[in-house]
């Protein structure tokens, strides 16, 4: 009995420990860029409204179970609802049954789980009751099940034809989506339908890509008016002049730009880490610390065009 007990004990111990190792995407990974700029977008939103406390627009982000999602869901609570890939915008569908007026259904997936998704995306598009803002990361494959390619899409024909606007969006311009996402909340509550291709998500696959072909990409800078790098300095001081007030302190200042864009170089100030996405060129730092030296991806996530600038 004894035995027993331990034994579950230690398997407990295992699954708490799996559980709470930090769910984390690769540094520069698109689709965590475009979740900030869905939230962003909502906060403008209410913001324009002039709406405040319980008035204000509520946003329900339902997903599929894939790269970006996966880290919203379980560490930062970006994502409301995820279950597998095929289900965001099925079950998107049936929130909107449910929700008030108060609240927006955002459904996302990636290009690979497009088609599992397509009864979703056909009941949205035929709901005559909602809106739909539905969001498709394309990097072009399937990561999640070992990076096979997915069935060819042509968004740009199979949007208009199942009823959606089709927006294409660089996923590393994160203001100019931030405020596309807070126009796209109007057009859902007037029962538009719009589909938006964030394309060239996997920062990662582009930069081998630009490696290959010659192109040197850029890196992010912070500068010493960064609030979390000052306060660092100030810590420092603390612990060699004032040691007994140092436990009183909090460890970070700010973090609002590693945070929102879930970047590990910049949770680590360590610009090495930068995959250059170039989101840190729009991010609104209070500080206005931030900046981008050099080509990045938010210029442009074509190869071709990067070798030409
Ligand atoms: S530091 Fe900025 S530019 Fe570099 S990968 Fe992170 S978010 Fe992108
Ligand atoms: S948002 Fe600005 S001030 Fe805050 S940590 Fe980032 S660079 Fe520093």
């Amino acid at each position: 009995m004894v035995l027993l007990k331990s034994t579950a004990l230690k398997n407990k111990t295992k699954d708490e420990i799996t559980y709470l190792r930090p769910v984390s995407n690769c540094t520069g990974c698109g689709d965590t860029k475009v979740s900030w700029s869905v939230h962003e977008g909502m906060r403008r939103f209410n913001r324009k409204l002039g709406l405040k406390g319980n008035d204000k627009y509520e946003l329900i982000y339902a997903a599929d179970r894939g790269c970006g999602n996966l880290q919203g869901y379980h560490a930062y609570g970006i994502v409301d609802v995820i279950f597998c890939m095929g289900s965001g915008a099925i079950v998107g569908d049936g929130i909107k049954e449910a929700c008030s007026e108060k609240q927006i259904v955002v459904t996302a997936s990636g290009d690979g789980a497009y088609n599992f998704n397509i009864s979703g995306i056909k009941f949205a598009a035929k709901n005559k009751k909602f809106g739909a803002i539905n969001v498709i990361y394309n990097n072009y494959n399937i990561r999640m099940t070992g990076g096979q390619i997915p069935l060819e899409t042509d968004f740009d024909k199979e949007g208009p034809a199942l009823g959606f606007d089709i927006i294409h969006i660089n996923p590393f311009r994160v203001d100019d989506n931030a405020e596309l996402f807070k126009d796209l909340y109007d057009r859902y509550l007037k029962k538009e339908k719009v589909m938006v291709i964030a394309d060239g998500v996997c920062v990662l696959d582009m930069g081998k890509d630009a490696k290959n072909s010659g192109v040197k990409m850029g890196r992010m800078i912070r500068s010493e008016e960064c609030l979390d790098l000052k306060f660092a300095k100030e810590r420092e001081r603390v612990a060699m002049e004032e040691p007994e007030k140092l436990k009183d302190l909090p460890r970070f200042k700010c973090r609002l730009c590693g945070i929102g864009l879930r970047c590990h170089a910049l949770l680590k100030n360590d610009p090495r880490q930068c995959q250059a996405c170039g989101s840190c060129l729009q991010f609104p730092c209070p500080a206005n610390a931030l900046s981008f030296e050099g080509v990045s991806f938010s210029t442009s996530v074509s190869i071709s065009e990067l070798i030409d600038k």
